[in-house]
């Protein structure tokens, strides 16, 4: 298959949780996926979590590729779309998936827990954008789709860095739809609410169980019911629509 033919898909985060599933939910004959991790607590099992997300995709008949790369820091950024480049020639989808938590009310909040969840939720989606946004416009086409959170619209106690970084994220999705609209690059964002992965496996029961309460569907989303979403931003059914946040949320906000 010629490169022009290729769908190529690059997604951040893409070795567990939301970012596993949306790999898979890309997965087509003729898509090429390329996704980064990064865990320098745990490395070794990171590259497993990364083979796994491989293998999987792999069994739907779809070649993905996984590289070590922090979107925070943009050296590391552009070394990783320079290897998606050279492999590939082009880039049609970003997904800004990669996410981290420290969460802490405000009034004990440290400042390194502020500074590493906006650097990873807000500063590594910009770094990633405007990579892939200047490949995308001289494609004259392309989609990114943004994962902010149901918390970016409505608040959160204990997650001012989060919650900060997550509606950050949709003024950034409405800033580039509106500069890169004109090169057909659409760019929309995806607000999933409580969803069933790492991120929310060691929240306290207690917390668990009020959270569930407040969720009309009351139950737990599921990482492949934000992936379909994600795909279809991803699909020709989706090219007239830019600079939007589709909520996934059960209902918990309305
Ligand atoms: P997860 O299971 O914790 O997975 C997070 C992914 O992001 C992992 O692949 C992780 O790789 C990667 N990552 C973290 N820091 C990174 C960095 N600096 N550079 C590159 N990759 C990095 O989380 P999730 O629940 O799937 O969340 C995915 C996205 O959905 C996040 O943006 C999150 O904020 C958002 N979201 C989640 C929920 C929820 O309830 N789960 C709700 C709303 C929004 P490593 O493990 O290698 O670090």
């Amino acid at each position: 298959m010629s490169e022009k033919n290729q769908r190529v898909v690059v997604v951040t985060g893409g070795s567990r949780g939301i970012g596993r599933c949306i790999c898979k939910a890309m997965a087509a004959p003729g898509t090429r996926i390329f996704f980064n991790y990064f865990s320098p607590a745990d490395p070794e099992g990171e590259k497993a979590a990364a083979a796994e997300t491989i293998a999987q995709v792999g069994q739907l008949g779809c070649e993905a590729l996984g590289l070590w790369a922090n979107v925070a820091v943009q050296a590391e950024v552009t070394a990783f779309f320079d290897q998606v480049m050279d492999a590939a020639g082009r880039v049609d989808v970003l997904v800004n998936n990669a996410g981290i938590t420290r969460d802490g009310l405000i009034a004990r909040m440290k400042e390194a827990d502020w500074d590493a969840v906006l650097n990873v939720n807000l500063k590594g989606p910009f770094l990633c954008t405007q990579v892939a946004a200047r490949i995308m416009a001289k494609q004259h086409g392309g989609r990114i789709i943004n994962i902010s959170s149901i918390v970016g619209a409505i608040g959160n106690i204990g997650q001012a860095n989060y919650v900060a970084a997550k509606a950050g994220l949709i003024g950034l999705t409405k800033t580039t739809a509106k500069e890169y609209a004109s090169r057909n690059v659409t760019v929309n964002a995806v607000a999933p609410g409580f969803i069933d992965t790492d991120m929310t496996a060691n929240l306290p029961e207690k917390v668990k169980t009020l959270m569930l309460a407040s969720i009309p569907m009351a139950r737990m989303g599921q990482p492949e019911e934000v992936a379909a979403v994600v795909g279809f931003l991803a699909s020709d059914a989706a090219a007239y629509m830019t600079g939007q946040v589709l909520h996934v949320n059960g209902g918990m906000f309305m």
